[in-house]
């Protein structure tokens, strides 16, 4: 797993050293620069230092050139390298071998030392533990920890890591706890400090510290001594020596006299290495290094080194804190974002709660509707009044379930549909009487609109329909036709009924005197001897109870005069609305303005309401009938209610048509006076009848343009 961070870190890691480095990208600079690694933490200016008696001694000899030295870490000299920010490096074979294989290098020459007398091109690794530890052998150092430099060290690292392999122990696995630190003298440290630890160290820098004086060799004991005749202390195998390098873009001239002057050099300009005085020598064979490569499987012969999660984070504290400080603030603002959307789900809960709460609140029934007309949502009104549950017709269309045939039983076509026309003609629509289908398939009667759904963008995604129940309304019609009906009735009965009693009550009389009379004349001239002067005075009588039974018409008026039943307190207003509802087709069909003029507060009157209306609508109609023959703009009628006095109240009924005549206005409450082709010249004799009956009597005034039939009532407390 680290090996595959690093794999992804390592190109970032790369530019990033670059960057801190501060080095150009671009090859093109004065200086030749080597390369040295940095494999004992020391500090540049110290490796400068050390090795400027070498560059010095390069440039007296190479005139025209300038060199300088760059000290490479471990992990950023492939970097540097493949980026031809150098010219030449100097590194151990390990990490040669790498950008050899690369084709990055070309080897020139290597290092050697002269110990005593001995010369030796060979390095490898010393592995020490402190005296008083318990680890005495290699095979003790199972789940033990071995400190090291860094583990792409040759000396360092790798040829301990060899020499612990070939006796069973994966340096790699979980059986050995690595720890890297930045100085041999840091490895020797952690040693002192713990005797469950051992240190490896390159073979030399042990000596140099107990030279220098740093540590006390009988302090320590050196583990798996091998004794080659090699003559520094050793653990491991021995590896060829760093080598130096040039980079393919140097002029292999150049990097030929460089050779020659580097075989020639004394061992003054170069560094106090290891132990004892360095010089250089050709290169040599490096087939072990490769076999060690190859063993670990490390690069050029496969994978990245694996990178103890320690190490990783000691090398990388910077990327680690940088992507636990990113990995922290993603997740507060995970957080926050989790928080902010459970807050914006409880408001929009909240809000659709609301919006169902109105929906299941509002008495009307409310559906939507997308552009194929299939139902989005139905409220609650809507599922009670027409049956059908919310899962009948949710997602469902609904014209064939609601809307499909008219009140005949006619198929209503989707076309003429106004939900779908709304949407269509993106216009709202109002509908004040049509039918919608129960679930039951029971027709109910329904007024509704029909209004288009629009988006942000103002596109039209559906149609939302607001509807009414408008049964009750329809029989509230329905009751006032029968109401008409009755009134009509009413009339015809009452009219036909006066006539008829009073023919009656009139004609009984003379009639009875008539037959009576006639029956004594006939038995009269069956006498023998007849007194035809007796039968003359019978007949006389006869005539005279004729005559009388004549005039019984003209005093039909006085039947009206009976008390009427069922006298109550009526309303006013509702006796005029009923009246006024009956007309106002009338009305309107005859351009008639019509106008009532009554007090703020309604009247209650003594009186019989079928029979009252009766006489309004009597009234009303010889107005609209007159107002026909003027002109439609002129045509106004008004009802005027005046309160006379706590007591009384005036009900006028006034047009502005062309008035009656005086001769007429006299006879008007007779009956069977009429000026119409079509009239009976009934109406007013039987109202002047009806209010005479409720103690009062209509009154005319009437002059071209101002006629006014008025009469009074008395006022209910
Ligand atoms: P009908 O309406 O059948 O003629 P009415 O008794 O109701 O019988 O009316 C009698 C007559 O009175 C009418 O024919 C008409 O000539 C006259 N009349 C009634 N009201 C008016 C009015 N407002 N203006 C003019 N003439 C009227």
């Amino acid at each position: 797993m680290l090996s595959r961070i690093f794999l992804l870190l390592k190109p970032l890691l790369a530019i990033a050293l670059l960057w801190a480095l501060n080095l150009p990208l671009s090859a093109k600079e004065p200086f030749i620069k080597i390369g040295i690694l940095n494999h004992s933490g020391q500090s540049e200016s110290e490796i400068i230092n050390a090795w400027s008696p070498f560059i010095d001694y390069l440039a007296m000899k190479l005139p025209g050139y300038d060199f300088d030295i760059v000290p490479l870490g471990y992990y950023e000299l492939e970097a540097v390298v493949s980026n031809q920010q150098v010219d030449f490096v100097l590194a151990n074979q390990a990490l040669l071998a790498n950008l050899q294989a690369q084709s990055l290098i070309v080897k020139m020459s290597r290092l050697n030392t002269m110990i005593g007398d001995e010369i030796i091109d060979e390095y490898g690794g010393v592995i020490f533990t402190r005296r008083d530890s318990p680890i005495k052998t290699l095979k003790d150092l199972h789940k033990k920890t071995l400190v090291a430099i860094n583990e792409n060290a040759l000396g360092g690292f790798l040829a301990a890591a060899d020499t612990l392999q070939n006796n069973g122990l994966d340096p790699f696995g979980n059986e050995l706890y690595r720890e890297f630190v930045d100085s041999p003298r840091s490895v020797v440290d952690a040693v002192l400090a713990d005797r469950n630890k051992v240190g490896t160290l390159r073979t030399g820098f042990f000596e140099q510290l107990i030279q220098m004086r740093l540590i006390h060799e009988d302090d320590f004991t050196i583990i798996n001594p091998q004794d080659h005749g090699y003559p520094l202390l050793l653990s491991t195998k021995l590896f060829p020596e760093w080598a130096l390098a040039r980079l393919q873009h140097i002029d292999a001239k150049l990097a030929d006299q460089l050779t020659l002057l580097l075989l020639r050099m004394q061992s003054s300009y170069l560094p106090f290495y290891s132990t004892g005085e360095v010089f250089w020598s050709l290169p040599s064979d490096n087939s072990s290094v490769e076999t060690l490569l190859k063993k670990f499987l490390l690069p050029p012969f496969t994978k990245p080194p694996v990178v103890s999660l320690g190490s990783f984070i000691a090398r990388y504290w910077y990327w680690v804190l940088l992507g636990i400080l990113l990995t922290l603030s993603s997740t507060l603002i995970a957080i926050a974002l989790v928080r902010r959307n459970q807050r914006l789900e409880r408001a929009k809960q909240r809000l659709e709660r609301q919006n169902a709460l109105i929906l299941s609140s509002v008495a009307d029934g409310i559906y939507g509707v997308d552009t194929h007309g299939k139902c989005t949502f139905v409220n609650q009104s809507m599922t009670l009044m027409t049956g059908w549950k919310q899962e009948d017709l949710t997602g469902k269309k609904l014209q064939p379930l609601l809307h499909h045939s008219n009140s005949d039983g006619s198929p209503a076509s989707v076309e003429a549909c106004p939900m779908y026309a709304s949407f269509k003609d993106n216009q709202p629509h109002y509908v004040s009487e049509d039918i919608f289908w129960t679930h039951d398939q029971q027709a109910m009667p329904v007024e509704y609109s029909s209004t288009p759904i629009r988006d942000i963008q103002g596109e039209t995604i559906g149609g939302v329909v607001v509807f009414r129940d408008i049964t009750e309304r329809k029989q509230a019609q329905e009751r006032q036709a029968n109401h008409q009906t009755q009134l009509t009735h009413v009339a015809r009965l009452s009219l036909l009924g006066e006539m008829a009693s009073g023919i009656a009550h009139e004609l009984n009389q003379p009639l009875t005197a008539i037959a009576m009379n006639a029956q004594a004349c006939v038995r009269m001239l069956d006498e023998k001897n007849p007194d035809i002067n007796e039968c003359a005075d019978i007949l006389e009588t006869i005539a005279g109870q004729a005559e009388r039974a004549g005039s019984v018409i003209t005093q039909i008026r006085r039947l009206a005069h009976k008390e009427l039943p069922n006298k109550k307190a009526v309303s006013v207003s509702l006796i005029l609305e009923n009246v006024t509802n009956f007309m106002l087709r009338d009305f309107q069909q005859h351009d008639i303005k019509f106008k009532v003029i009554k007090p703020a507060d309604d009247i209650f009157v003594i009186a019989q309401q079928i029979q009252l209306e009766q006489v309004l609508l009597n009234l009303l109609r010889n107005a609209s009938d007159a107002l026909i023959e003027i002109p439609a703009e002129d045509r106004t009628l008004s009802v005027i209610i005046k309160r006379l006095s706590d007591r009384r109240v005036t009900i006028s009924v006034a047009d502005n048509a062309f008035g009656i005549i005086k001769e007429l206005q006299d006879e008007l409450f007779n009956p069977f006076i009429t000026t119409k082709a079509s009239g009976l010249g009934l109406g007013l004799s039987i109202s002047q009848g009806i209010i005479e009956a409720h103690g009062s009597r209509i009154r005319v005034s009437s002059e071209p343009g101002d006629t006014v039939f008025s009469f009074e009532l008395p006022i209910h407390h």
